[in-house]
């Protein structure tokens, strides 16, 4: 079986372990660079990208995160988690030195935090989502759409050479559309190993995301 990290340092950890555990997964918390050492994927949960980033750096969990992303390490960002994979934030938050927050990188992508807007701050939509063909109940059919739960979700304003584009939230899906302006925006990725959701498959019982990140650990996908 293989053995798949959820950083815990701050974010919806639980619900990340029990989603891989439930998905076929020995689903372990992250906290110390040991631990990392000894997973074979990791899953960066949802939360507050500016406080998980403070974090990684004062458990000295930063160099040994962007160590193993570069050496291939399979990691799936949700959310906050995205934030953390991408390469580049459109609005990076400062602290009071004027320090801007700081990503661990991997994905060369450009994220802009909080995205959606105000009046769409949360919203739920259901998302077409390429790579789940294996999860068809009859093979060759459609796969079921994603049901996406965004909780002050960044979207994905660019994407660099190599990143496939797996789902976008088409405006006239959603129930505001101001703030879309008539323009689909990503909102899940993959690049090699690195998979990112701007939404929270783990709060609703769909299990189809862990299950694609678990394959993609396990080389199957
Ligand atoms: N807006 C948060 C951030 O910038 C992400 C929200 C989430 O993970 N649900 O980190």
């Amino acid at each position: 079986m293989v053995k798949i990290g959820v950083l815990a340092l701050q974010g919806d950890v639980r619900e990340h372990l029990a989603a891989l555990a439930h998905s076929g997964a020995e689903a372990v918390p992250v906290r110390r660079e040991a631990e990392l050492a000894a997973v074979d994927g990791l899953v960066i949960p949802g939360g507050e990208s500016t406080t998980i980033d403070k974090l990684t750096r004062i458990f000295d969990l930063a160099e040994p995160l962007k160590a193993r992303i570069s050496a291939g390490l399979p990691v799936y960002g949700s959310c906050a988690g995205m934030i953390m994979l991408a390469n580049e934030i459109a609005d990076p938050a400062t602290d009071r030195q004027g320090n801007p927050q700081q990503t661990l990188g991997g994905l060369d992508i450009t994220v802009r935090r909080n995205a959606f807007g105000r009046q769409r701050e949360s919203f739920e939509t259901d998302l077409a989502f390429r790579g789940l063909e294996f999860s068809a109940a009859v093979p060759g059919a459609e796969p079921e759409p994603v049901h996406a739960v965004f909780i002050r979700a960044p979207w994905v304003e660019r994407v660099g050479d190599g990143v496939e584009v797996l789902a976008q939230v088409q405006p006239e899906e959603a129930s505001h559309t101001e703030t879309l302006h008539g323009t689909a925006r990503i909102v899940a990725v993959r690049s090699r190993n690195l998979l990112a959701t701007s939404f929270h498959p783990e709060v609703t019982g769909e299990r189809r995301i862990h299950e694609l990140f678990i394959r993609i650990v396990r080389g199957e996908a």
